[in-house]
């Protein structure tokens, strides 16, 4: 009746309101979280899946506000990310993980690779690749420790400018690697031409291996294929040995997960002991 359906406009318009409150919100509070130091990063690990060492360490940012408390990435990023203030979050996130990593090798650890997330908003900057090379001379680090993960999106900014980013950070020996694989819609082969070394399947099919859910199939194919294109792979998201013996036995070369580590501050991170189970 025409009462009811006023009564669910008025709450659907209400919980508009409120979704643009809490967005605005967020947006404004963005905008001191670094001054503020309420953002830090969490690492991790990145396990080579013949050796069971310690081969990387991914770097996930965390903001804990004091009244919002924990907002999840994937609420601020985005948000981040249409304001563009992504830009100096991102590369506060870049500079405070090629430090890290560095420290860790000054500490005397084996040296491995650190993993930093990179919004497709960032390398549409200008000024990637010079904020890239300011950063390794800042921080000490060199090229070849560091692995840059963004997502399939990236390919649908079919620019010279990103051509010529990614062949700038690869002379540089950056690796770069394709985040969330799966779940957009680039083939193998397209990947290949923009010369990515390596890509990572995306959580959802690993966690369809143990429920059988074509996720056996999934990831079997991927791997087949980016091993024929010269490609490695990790395996995000695992979560039980079923899934990783199945992992191992596809030669799947890295895996990442619950099952290895949850992300923690580096100083609750014991590198020694990392990771020979
Ligand atoms: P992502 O890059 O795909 O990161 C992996 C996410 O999966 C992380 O969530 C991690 O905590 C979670 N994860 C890892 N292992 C497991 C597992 O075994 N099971 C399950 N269920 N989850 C697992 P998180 O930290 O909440 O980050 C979410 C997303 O936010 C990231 O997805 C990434 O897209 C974005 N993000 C995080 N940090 C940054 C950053 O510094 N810059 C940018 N641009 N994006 C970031
Ligand atoms: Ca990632
Ligand atoms: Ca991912
Ligand atoms: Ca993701």
């Amino acid at each position: 009746t025409k009462k009811h359906k006023i009564a669910q406009y008025t709450v659907y318009s209400e919980e508009l309101d409120q979704q643009s409150a809490y967005r605005l919100t967020i947006e404004r509070e963005l905008k001191s979280a670094l001054a503020k130091q309420e953002m830090m990063l969490h690492y991790q690990p990145i396990i080579d899946l013949k050796t069971n060492r310690l081969s990387a360490m991914e770097a996930l940012i965390r903001w804990n506000h004091p009244e919002l408390g924990f907002v999840p990435p994937d609420s601020f990023i985005p948000i981040s990310e249409e304001t563009g203030q992504i830009v100096s979050l991102g590369r506060w996130v870049l500079y405070t993980a090629c430090a890290q990593n560095k420290a860790w090798q000054d500490q005397g650890h084996p040296p491995i690779k650190i993993c930093v997330n990179i919004s497709t908003i960032q390398l549409q900057q200008l000024d990637f690749v010079q904020t890239v090379i300011e950063i390794l001379e800042e921080t000490g680090l060199d090229a070849k420790w560091l692995e840059l993960e963004v997502t399939e999106s990236i390919l649908l900014v079919d620019t010279e400018l990103l051509k010529c980013s990614l062949q700038q950070l690869k002379k540089l020996g950056v690796s770069m690697s394709i985040d969330d694989f799966g779940t957009g819609f680039t083939s193998l082969s397209y990947l290949r031409q923009f010369s990515f070394d390596r890509i990572k399947i995306d959580r959802s099919f690993v966690g369809d291996i143990s429920n059988d859910l074509n996720g056996k199939a999934i990831t079997a194919t991927i791997i087949l294929l980016a091993h024929t294109l010269n490609m490695t792979v990790v395996a995000e998201g695992i979560e039980d040995n079923t899934q990783l013996a199945f992992l191992q036995d596809q030669n799947c070369n890295e895996g990442q997960g619950y099952y290895f580590g949850r992300p923690l501050p580096a100083e609750l991170h014991d590198l020694t002991t990392l990771y020979v189970k």
